[in-house]
């Protein structure tokens, strides 16, 4: 858990989001800014900075998180048609939040990876 950390701030409830799933481990909800019509961010409970920060211990907690972006797709509507699982990891990775997420994007041809 960390104090400021915008993620952790939603999953404690400080801060307002369109929560669209939860359990003990994951939450998923909106994103703030979509670049698609479907754009959620599948987000642990647990404060980790990003993929490079996990260890070994991690491991079923990120098979976990993928299985929740099936199933949050699959309510969405999107899992006939396609979507993109994206986690951006630093600077040139595109990282603007230092918590682990996937962003869950679909609703449109994804084109190109950035
Ligand atoms: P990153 O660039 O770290 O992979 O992605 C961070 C994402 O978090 C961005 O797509 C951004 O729009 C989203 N975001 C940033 N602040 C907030 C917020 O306060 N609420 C929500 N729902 N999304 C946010
Ligand atoms: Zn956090």
């Amino acid at each position: 858990m960390s104090e400021s950390c915008i993620f952790c701030r939603i999953i404690r409830g400080e801060l307002p989001s369109t929560m669209l799933y939860q359990d003990q481990q994951a939450v998923a909800f909106k994103d703030i800014a979509p670049i698609a019509p479907v754009h959620i961010l599948i987000v642990p409970r647990q404060h980790l900075e990003s993929a490079a920060e996990t260890t070994a211990e991690n491991a079923l907690l990120i098979g976990h998180l993928i299985r929740v972006a099936a199933h949050v797709a699959r309510e969405q509507g999107i899992a006939e048609s396609g979507y993109r699982l994206v986690t951006n990891i630093g600077k040139d990775g595109g990282q603007e939040v230092f918590h682990l997420h996937w962003h869950l994007l679909g609703g449109r041809q994804m084109r190109g990876l950035g």
